[in-house]
This record gives structure tokens, sequence and C-alpha cells, in this order.
């Protein structure tokens, strides 16, 4: 197996229960299983990296440009998201992360949707710092609304590597 096809996952979502409400977002899947069986996920959770604690007051983007993040409780946590936001990449580029999995709509992990700062579950177009931050230095992020998406994407990262070798064998 080739070591780029390492997976960048939201430790949430594999059960480790760091939300901001000290729960987990476990999501089943048997291809997550079987990754993680063959030693490829890289679990984080941006925001613990970033320095905040479990259990957490809840976050939401005010603005993007320039970034300001906001806690329930009036907090301006932008300084801890950005800190996570660079840690994470930190860990992908040393595991060599072809993707990462990441949690929808968090204001850190969410790739596609945001909650709109409002605090009151509206949805709006946007992202998290972390997911920007993967983003923006190439590193493509599926959500686990996209499960279908990022397995075709390893499934063909596969196909190259196992080509590579026969190629290199014969
Ligand atoms: Fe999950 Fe990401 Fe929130 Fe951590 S920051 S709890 S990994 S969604």
């Amino acid at each position: 197996m080739n070591k780029k096809n390492k997976i960048l996952v939201s430790a949430c979502l594999l059960g480790n229960k760091v939300r901001y409400d000290a729960k987990d977002n476990l999501i089943d899947s048997s291809h997550l299983t079987r990754w993680q069986e063959q030693g490829r996920l890289v679990p984080v959770c941006p925001e613990l990296e970033g320095g905040l604690p479990t259990p957490r007051s809840p976050a939401e983007i005010q603005s993007k440009f320039p970034l300001r993040i906001t806690s329930f409780t009036g907090e301006d946590v932008t300084p801890e998201f950005l800190a996570g936001a660079e840690k994470t990449l930190e860990l992908a580029r040393q595991y060599d992360c072809c993707c990462a999995l990441l949690k929808s709509r968090s204001p850190s992990c969410g790739n596609l949707e945001v909650y709109d700062g409002n605090f009151n579950g509206t949805i709006k177009a946007g992202s998290g710092a972390t997911a920007d931050e993967l983003m923006r230095n190439g590193i493509p992020v599926y959500s686990e609304r996209q499960l279908d998406q990022l397995i075709e994407f390893i499934d063909q990262l596969d196909s190259y590597d196992s080509s590579d070798f026969q190629q290199e064998a014969i």
C-alpha cells in the first residue's frame, strides 16, 4: 500500500467523544472499518489541537474576511481555530495524507456548509477553518455526506498504485 493513501479523519467520525458536548459523530461504514484495519486513518480533532477543551461552548463563524469565530458565550476563539487548522495541516503533511474525511457543517471541519453564526441551527454555504487550510494547500476534503465520492477517489488511487506495482514487477 502506498503511504500516500493515508486519510486524515475528524476524530468524532471515528467515535472519539471530542465534540463540544463531549459526544461523537460515529459513522457506520465498512469502508471506514477496513481503512482503519489497514492503518490508513489519521484521526484528528482540530479544535482540541488548537487548545480548546472538551466539553466546550459551541462555536460558529461570524465572518470569513477577516475570519472571526466566536463561542455561544461570546468568546473570540479565532486564535484557537487557526492554531488547530495549522496543526492539522502539519499532521496531514507528516503522514502524507492524500485527502481528508471531515465532519460536515463544523466551523473547523465543514467543507461545503457551516452554521450561519446566529446559533439557531441555520445552515449556509461555507467552510470551516481547518477544511479551508487543507483545501488551500491542495488536500481534497470530503465530508461524511460524500463518502461515496471518497470511496471512489481512494479506489482510483489504489488501482493506480497496484498498476505501478505490476509495471515495476515486469
Ligand atoms: Fe469533530 Fe472536527 Fe468538531 Fe473536532 S473539530 S469535534 S473533529 S467536527
